[in-house]
């Protein structure tokens, strides 16, 4: 019965919302095969290669303060900093030598990083490794920034949406943010030619299995290139911190129905879902992901870029990340390459 459906889904990339419901409503009856389909469907299209992005965090200030995070501008706990262009461009040329093709800048909302400087930065990354692809994860900006951005050479954009509900995005951030700018940001990306990546996290507050068979349909009319999911994880100084996490069985099975759904898309799978299980990346890389984004950020900063509690590899070195990960992986069948690992738009 339920494989009828994963079989309808890899046929078709596409399901009602009462059968997304429905699998995900049953979802320890037919994960396994899920899984399975999954990833026959990202070998058929990107084969055994997982392709690694270094991630670069390069602030932890935010002018946000959403529920969930740990770096909201209201936690007063939270150490900040910020890296320099200098400090940035170090961490890209250790990223390079480790093999990284994909380098990419995440951080809080901080009107520090004007586009002046993150345009500099970028120009200055694409001149040293003109082989390499930036991607930005900064959050909401205007369309001119996000079009001066895009003319400085970056070409791919994360910005998670977090929840495809209204009603359920204005549980998870203050009324001054909103459900409308954050869909006008991706689609604005996606206009201005970035590969754009949306996402949510799995288990957050108040979510509901209706709420997640609508992200699939969400996902299926956006279209995005990247979709980054991970369970939602408490962080003890938010006003989610009595929440319950998300699952790691959960997110696999998502990861499995959107790689379904989105034959090409490039799934990581996340730090967020290896903090929740020891194997969660190995697992998400047998349920159809097929990318991982180690930390390149200096080790004195990196326990300070908490998004949520006991993130792992906060005291590695980047080297040690992308060794470890390279063995973790060995177990999956895949094997990690050095490549830009673009969207394949050709088959
Ligand atoms: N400021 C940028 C980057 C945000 S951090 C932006 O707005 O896009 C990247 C992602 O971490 C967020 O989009 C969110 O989905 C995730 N995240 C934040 N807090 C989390 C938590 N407590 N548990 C799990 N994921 C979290």
């Amino acid at each position: 019965m339920y494989k009828f459906l994963i079989d309808k889904l890899e046929r078709e990339n596409s399901l009602t919302f009462n059968e997304y419901l429905d699998l995900i409503q049953h979802r320890e009856q037919i994960c396994d095969y899920a899984a399975e389909r999954a990833a026959a469907v990202r070998d058929k299209y990107y084969g055994k290669r997982v392709f690694t992005r270094g991630l670069i965090e390069l602030s932890n200030y935010c002018k946000n303060d959403c529920y969930y995070c740990g770096i909201r501008r209201s936690n007063k706990n939270c150490e900040r900093y910020r890296l320099t262009a200098e400090d940035i461009l170090e961490c890209a040329k250790e990223g390079y030598s480790l093999g990284f093709r994909t380098f990419v800048l995440q951080g809080g909302e901080d009107s520090y990083y004007t586009d002046e400087l993150l345009c500099g930065i970028i120009r200055e990354i694409k001149r040293l490794y003109p082989d390499c692809a930036v991607t930005l994860s900064l959050g909401e900006r205007s369309y001119d920034s996000y079009k001066a951005l895009r003319e400085a050479g970056a070409d791919r954009y994360l910005l998670r949406h977090e929840t495809c509900s209204k009603a359920h995005y204005e549980k998870l951030h203050p009324d001054n943010m909103s459900f409308e700018n954050r869909l006008r940001c991706l689609y604005d990306l996606k206009r201005l030619g970035f590969q754009v990546g949306a996402g949510f996290m799995v288990g957050s507050p108040y979510q509901t299995e209706e709420d997640l068979a609508n992200e699939l349909l969400f996902l299926k009319r956006l279209q995005p290139q990247m979709v980054g999911i991970g369970p939602f994880i408490a962080h003890r100084d938010t006003p989610f911190k009595d929440f319950e996490n998300g699952t790691a069985e959960m997110t696999l099975f998502l990861l499995s129905l959107i790689r379904l759904t989105l034959p090409r898309v490039l799934l990581p799978a996340t730090t967020a879902l290896g903090t929740i299980h020891p194997l969660g990346r190995e697992m998400g890389i047998e349920a159809g992901a097929n990318v991982l984004m180690p930390n390149l950020s200096p080790t004195a900063v990196r326990k300070k870029y908490m998004l949520y509690d006991n993130k792992i590899c906060t005291g590695d070195e980047a080297a040690q990340c992308v060794n470890c990960l390279a063995n973790r992986i060995k177990s999956t069948g895949c094997e990690i390459v050095n490549d830009r690992g673009d969207y394949n738009y050709e088959i």
